[in-house]
């Protein structure tokens, strides 16, 4: 998607600090952190929203969720633990139309969400 700004980001069009990337999926640090460790991570195909979530698409979701764990103990958040979040839409808060999932460490976090 030529106008979508995860894409820019996946694409080196737009400039990020990156944590991790393979084939399949791009994580980088959030330009706004609402915690210490804050990284977004992302499919490198556009899929809009978890709306758009699929049987073909499916395996980008698998790789993410596969390599938080890693990412995760490469942060050195893994041991007290962390939050990886997931807006849908207008009642979620997504702001960017590009699947991602948020991974924040780094202090405790209250539940229920507001
Ligand atoms: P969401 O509200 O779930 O759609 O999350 C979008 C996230 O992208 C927000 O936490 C923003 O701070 C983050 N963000 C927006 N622009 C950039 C950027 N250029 N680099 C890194 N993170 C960004
Ligand atoms: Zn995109």
């Amino acid at each position: 998607m030529s106008d979508c700004l995860f894409c820019k980001i996946i694409a080196g069009e737009i400039p990020s600090t990156v944590v991790y990337e393979d084939d399949m999926i791009f994580a980088f640090r959030d330009i706004e952190p609402q915690a210490p460790e804050h990284i977004v991570i992302v499919p490198k195909e556009h899929i809009g929203s978890a709306n758009e979530i699929t049987g073909e698409n499916s395996k980008y979701v698998a790789a993410i969720f596969e390599k938080i764990p890693a990412i995760a103990k490469e942060l050195g958040i893994d041991k007290d633990g962390y939050r990886v979040v997931n807006n849908c839409g207008e009642y979620g808060g997504q702001t960017v139309h590009h699947l991602h999932f948020h991974l924040m460490g780094g202090r405790p976090f209250g539940w229920p969400a507001g």
